[in-house]
C-alpha cells in the first residue's frame, strides 16, 4: 500500500514510522526520451518500494541538482547544491518533528552529488532519534550487465537502461525512432566535472539507446526495487543496532 497517496487518517493509523522520499531531475534525456524521465522513474521506484514494505511515501521530488545538463534550453531545470541541501535538510527536519524516525531517500539521477554530505550529517546530528538512508541506484546499475539484463555496461546517460526503463514505465512518451548510440571516444564520468555532457555527447546521450526494450525495463525495475530495499533494511538495522560511543551515537 501506499500510504502517501491516502488520506491522513491512513498515514497515522497506519502507525508508520518509516518516510520514503525519491528524487528526480528534470533535464534533458537526448531526442528521445522526455525531460521528466528521472522524475517519472524516480516515481516508479518511491512507488515500487512503498507498495512492497509500507511507510509514508513522499510524492517524488521532480527537481534537484543537473548543472551537467546546461547548455540547451530547457535541460538543466534544477537548484544549487546548497539550496537542495538545505530544503532537504528542512524536510526531514520535518518529518522528524512529526514522528518519523526513519527517512529512506532514493535518488534517480546520478548528478545529486550533495546528497552524501545530506545523509552523513542528518545522522550525525539526530542519530538516534533519526536514522536517514540513501537507497543507491548506481550500486545496482553495475549488475544489470553482469545479469544478462542489459547488453551495454557503457551507460552514463539516456542509454540501454534508462530508455528500457522509460519504455516499460510509460512507453508513449519514448521516441525510439529517434533514439541513437553514443559512447564519446576520449572522455570519463568525471569530466562532468569539467563541462557539460554536451561537450562529449552532442545529443546528450551517453550509452546505446537503440537495443532498449520494454522486457529489460521491468526486469530493471524489479530488480532494483528489491535492491533499494535490501540496502535500506542493512542501512536501518546498521544503524538501529548501534550503542552510544564516548559521547556520540554516530
Ligand atoms: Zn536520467
Amino acid at each position: 500500500m501506499i500510504i502517501g497517496y491516502g488520506t491522513i487518517d491512513e498515514v497515522i493509523q497506519s502507525g508508520t514510522d518509516l518516510a520514503i522520499i525519491s528524487v528526480g531531475s528534470i533535464e534533458q534525456h537526448g531526442p528521445h526520451l522526455p525531460v521528466t524521465t528521472d522524475w517519472e522513474i524516480a516515481t516508479a521506484l518511491g512507488e515500487g518500494v512503498a507498495k512492497l514494505i509500507g511507510g509514508f511515501y513522499v510524492p517524488a521530488f521532480p527537481v534537484s541538482t543537473n548543472r551537467e545538463h546546461m547548455g540547451k534550453r530547457g535541460s538543466a531545470v534544477g537548484m544549487s547544491p546548497d539550496i537542495f541541501y538545505d530544503m532537504m535538510w528542512d524536510i526531514c527536519v520535518n518529518l522528524k518533528n512529526q514522528g518519523f524516525k526513519k527517512i529512506a531517500i532514493i535518488p534517480a539521477h546520478g548528478g545529486i552529488f550533495i546528497m552524501n554530505p545530506l545523509i552523513r550529517e542528518l545522522n550525525a546530528t539526530f542519530q538516534p532519534d533519526l536514522m536517514a538512508a540513501k537507497l543507491d541506484c548506481s550500486e545496482i546499475w553495475s549488475e544489470f550487465f553482469t545479469e544478462g539484463i542489459l547488453e551495454s555496461k557503457t551507460e552514463l546517460h539516456a542509454g540501454e537502461g534508462e530508455t528500457s526503463l522509460m519504455l516499460h514505465i510509460n512507453p508513449q512518451s519514448v521516441h525510439m525512432d529517434k533514439a541513437i548510440d553514443w559512447i564519446p571516444e576520449n572522455a570519463r564520468q568525471g569530466d562532468l566535472n569539467y563541462g557539460s555532457i554536451h561537450r562529449y555527447c552532442p545529443d546528450g546521450v551517453w550509452g546505446n539507446a537503440k537495443c532498449a526494450t520494454p522486457e529489460k525495463g521491468k526486469k530493471m525495475l524489479d530488480h532494483m526495487i528489491t535492491g533499494l530495499i535490501k540496502q535500506m533494511n542493512r542501512a536501518f538495522s546498521l544503524m538501529e543496532n548501534k550503542q552510544q560511543i564516548g559521547n556520540s551515537w554516530f
